[in-house]
């Protein structure tokens, strides 16, 4: 990636040029960039290749949010929450898949950082630095992945059972996973070698083809008693469970902005961008991304900062979600009409980013967190128009 120079003067007169390393923005932006030219390939072959993964990389965005005292940027700090918010938009409108999997690597480094001892968040760091990827497996399949405790104190756990929908299945090999134990829902992260364990062969959805995501057997793997992150129910703690549901709303409006900025090419190139029926289209197209993004950064805002009413925080991130899912099912439809039969036929990338959008939509029970966000607006004792005017 080219880096911007900087000219610096020192003395004597003697003119120096000194490398201004590029902001993270700068690099995400570049890198979007790089990815939606890679795009088309690794859907056709369901497979990312590992030179976009080197890119990440070599961006410095897999170790960005890490904390800076174990060589990130602290993008994952809560102070942090509106770039991270812009780095998830701008890798979703690279590559859905890739902004997929980069968002569980981010969730999985907030909850190893939110409730793992220091040497555990050192041990991930030094994993990430070195080029691997985290991972947040939490589906199961109807008997669900076990942890038990070896039989002598101290020697650690012993799994049983899968992970079903394990993105990166494969390549991840620091996943961080749930599973069942005596003790309630815990969290383990493992370290796995390349393809060990991991059965994609499943994986035949139509969209989000090269996320990789499949079945990983763990039954037998010995874990060493400091595999254990946080405590038992950890996972589940609100607001963060719920209320972090933004990134991925963020990843997938990505993809939107880039139906969108394909949809405005189309009619230039095509000389329909004077109809007004079209033009209607583009504005409401615009209006449906630009309060997605408001509801985006607010449901974020309202997480870092804690909020002064958990159980709004979670209402929100769950209207968030639901406000999303409305806007980029009505984006999907405009542009499709809107550009026509072309958008339906392959390579036409919004062929491909609307099949991956309306994959990745289906996100766990979404009726449930519209409820949800119905019930605690009407248990909250504040007026409608009050709601959301707390801190
Ligand atoms: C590309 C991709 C990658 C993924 N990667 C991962 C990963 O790495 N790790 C991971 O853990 N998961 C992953 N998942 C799985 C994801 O977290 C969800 O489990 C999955 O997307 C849920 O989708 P669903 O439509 O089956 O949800 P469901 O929750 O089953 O919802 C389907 C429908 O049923 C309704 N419904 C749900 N429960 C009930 C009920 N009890 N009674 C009546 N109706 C109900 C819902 O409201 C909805 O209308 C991934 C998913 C995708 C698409």
């Amino acid at each position: 990636m080219n880096k911007p120079q900087r000219q610096t003067a020192f003395g004597g007169g003697a003119v120096v040029r000194v490398a201004e390393p590029p902001s993270l923005l700068a690099r995400a932006g570049a890198l979007s960039a790089f990815l939606f030219g890679e795009a088309e390939r690794a859907d056709a072959s369901g497979r990312i290749a590992p030179g976009t993964w080197d890119a990440v990389f070599d961006a410095g965005l897999s170790s960005a949010p890490l904390p800076a005292r174990h060589g990130g940027e602290d993008l994952g700090e809560p102070t942090r929450h509106a770039e991270l918010a812009r780095v998830l938009r701008l890798i979703g409108a690279g590559d859905l898949s890739v902004g997929r999997l980069f968002e569980g690597h981010v969730n999985a480094i907030a909850l190893v950082c939110r409730y793992g001892t220091e040497e555990q968040i050192a041990d991930l760091a030094a994993s990430v630095r070195g080029g691997a990827l985290s991972a947040v497996w939490g589906a199961d399949d109807a008997e669900g992945l076990r942890a038990e405790r070896a039989e002598r104190a101290g020697q650690g756990w012993q799994l049983r059972g899968r992970k079903i929908l394990a993105s990166g299945a494969g390549f991840v090999t620091r996943p961080l996973v749930t599973a069942k134990s005596d003790e309630g829902q815990v969290l383990v992260l493992l370290q796995l070698g390349p393809d060990e364990r991991a059965d994609i062969t499943g994986w035949t959805a139509r969209g989000m083809r090269s996320t990789a995501t499949g079945t990983v057997e763990l039954s037998g793997l010995q874990l060493p008693p400091g595999a254990m992150v946080g405590l038992p129910g950890d996972l589940m703690r609100q607001p963060h469970f719920s209320g972090g549901a933004w990134r991925f709303c963020a990843v997938q409006l990505g993809a939107a902005d880039r139906i969108v900025d394909l949809f405005g090419e189309h009619l230039r190139s095509r000389g329909r961008d004077g109809d007004p029926y079209q033009l209607q289209r583009v504005t409401a197209c615009v209006a449906a991304t630009t309060t997605a993004g408001f509801w985006v950064a607010e449901a974020a805002r309202r997480l870092a900062e804690g909020c002064d009413d958990p159980e709004l925080t979670v209402a929100f991130a769950n209207l968030t979600r639901t406000v999303c899912e409305r806007a980029m099912l009505d984006v999907m439809e405009a542009v499709q009409r809107g550009v026509g039969l072309g958008s339906f036929i392959r390579p036409h990338p919004i062929e491909r980013i609307t099949r991956d959008l309306s994959t990745y939509l289906r996100q766990p029970v979404p009726d449930l967190a519209m409820a949800d966000a119905g019930r605690a607006v009407l248990a909250s004792a504040r007026p409608i128009g009050d709601l959301w005017s707390g801190r």
